[in-house]
């Protein structure tokens, strides 16, 4: 029996039948990443020995109980930003390749909790700037439905690892669209939940404004699963939210009549690919023939959303990535002069091409003299697309919209065009100016077998009506039960 091919909530079914040990469970998904890693590379660690001892832990746990947690003995994958104790955490960077944290993040205490399995930590564009995992200093992720393809990013190896099935369901992070584009690229759910609803404690800061912790997964369900298990508030992340987390799977409810989608006439703009725009076309009328009512609205400040967020989420990196100076930890160059040399020579060494460019940008516009000109407007424009999310949520409940607009393109294409490359997330970029929550999921393929993204956002803290949309689509379509064939 393939347990790598079951949802979580399946092996959860099997687990509490005792039909199946969870160590059976890991064993196979262990294999399963030596048989495909060498094609796809969405590892930088895995942790066979680790993941062993704690399937054998969560079997005990689960013969003295009969009810245990859903992601009790399920492997997780995890994005290479999020910190764990003991074990390695790079960031995909020269910079941190040696780095492993003194303490865990919150969401990976949260999976412990739960007695989760992680299996392994997860390749991802260097410090989560990009759009496509070529720029990891661990090498290029490939996408598993065309290994010539990249798998999105920043999150590549948190999404090719759950199409693979190389892990039942994964943790990533989403600055600017780096759970949503690859989850569209990679055929899966991709779920960014509102800014404050997961706590960012351990997630290694790229724009602190902007970046959210969310969930990879096979389906919906999945999906609700695990955002019950990482979401909540954390006294040590100050903009983590005092709110009560309802169950997500009680939104797993097939009906979506009475629902008011919004359709952004500033999304559907030219460039998008015929096929990709074929598929919403139809997800939208797949949606009407099941009693939503469509409506359209407008986000009139969408085409600011690239610009502005290239200044916010430079800005706040080169502020963040000012920690990295070889001194208390990671990289540090041989060989240096005198401590100005040395830290000239460790970031030169230790940061790739494009965290540079970022810095550099980063630190242009925060300097005296431009700091009005780009980063105060800047501040002013995000608060203006803010309003247009608020006032299109006046006149409906989910808004709908392309994920990114083509599907996964060819390694390479992009690279020596970082502009090309900054438009892969202009459909995803405004939620997180705006703070909203969001999610990708499977809606279609191309005549090339690529799978297609839909993009669904909700109001903040209003997860739980995406979470019905998405299943309720999901009920209605069978996108998300195709596989990518790896042999
Ligand atoms: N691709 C965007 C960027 O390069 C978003 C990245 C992200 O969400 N981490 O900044």
């Amino acid at each position: 029996m393939s347990l790598c091919n079951m949802a979580i909530s399946e092996l959860h079914e099997l687990l509490r039948k005792k039909k199946i040990s969870s160590l059976e469970i890991t064993t196979q998904y262990l294999n399963r990443i030596k048989q495909t890693d060498d094609k796809i590379n969405s590892f930088i660690t895995v942790l066979e020995e680790d993941a062993v001892n704690h399937a054998i832990e969560a079997d005990k746990i689960i013969s003295k109980n009969d009810d245990f947690s859903a992601l009790t003995g399920i492997p997780v994958g995890i994005k290479d930003l999020i910190s764990t104790k003991d074990v390695r955490t790079t960031c995909g960077s020269k910079i941190l390749h040696n780095y492993s944290p003194p303490y865990d993040a919150t969401v990976i205490r949260k999976l412990k909790e739960n007695n989760a399995v992680i299996v392994g930590k997860l390749n991802m564009d260097e410090f989560a700037m990009g759009s496509s995992t070529e720029t990891s200093y661990f090498g290029a992720t490939k996408n598993p439905w065309d290994t010539d393809r990249i798998p999105g990013g920043s999150s590549g190896g948190c999404a090719s690892s759950v199409a693979a099935r190389q892990c039942a369901a994964s943790l990533g992070s989403d600055t600017g669209g780096s759970i949503r584009q690859p989850a569209a690229c990679c055929g899966v759910v991709g779920f960014k939940p509102t800014y404050g609803r997961v706590s960012r404690f351990g997630l290694i800061a790229f724009a602190s404004s902007l970046d959210q912790i969310g969930t990879f997964s096979i389906d919906t369900r999945d999906c609700a699963i695990m955002l019950n298990a990482v979401c909540g508030h954390d006294p040590a992340d100050s903009t983590s939210a005092k709110l009560k987390v309802p169950d997500f799977t009680k939104a797993l409810v097939n009906d979506v009549r009475g629902m008011r989608i919004g359709i952004p006439r500033e999304y559907f703009i030219e460039g998008i690919d015929a096929e990709v725009l074929k598929a919403v076309n139809d997800s939208i009328e797949l949606y009407r023939k099941l009693g939503a009512t469509i409506v359209d609205i407008d986000l009139p400040h969408t085409k600011y959303a690239v610009a502005v967020y290239y200044i916010i989420a430079t800005a706040e990196a080169s502020s963040n990535l000012a920690r990295y100076d070889g001194v208390k930890y990671g990289y540090r160059a041989k060989d240096a002069n005198d401590l100005l040399d040395m830290y000239c020579k460790t970031r030169t060494q230790g940061f790739g091409a494009e965290v540079k460019r970022r810095i550099m940008l980063g630190t242009y516009v925060l300097s005296s003299g431009y700091y009005d000109a780009y980063y105060l407007r800047a501040q002013k424009v995000r608060t203006l697309i803010t309003k247009d999310f608020r006032d299109a949520f006046e006149k409906c409940d989910v808004i709908l919209t392309p994920t990114a607009p083509t599907a996964a393109f060819k390694i390479g294409e992009k690279t020596s065009d970082p502009l090309q490359m900054y438009l892969s997330d202009i459909f995803t970029i405004s939620a997180n100016l705006a703070g909203i929550c969001g999610a990708s999921i499977p809606c279609g393929f191309t005549s090339d077998g690529l799978p297609v993204g839909l993009q669904l956002l909700a109001k903040h803290f209003d997860e739980s009506l995406i979470i019905q949309a998405a299943h309720t689509f999901e009920q209605n379509t069978d996108y998300h039960k195709k596989l990518p064939d790896l042999g």
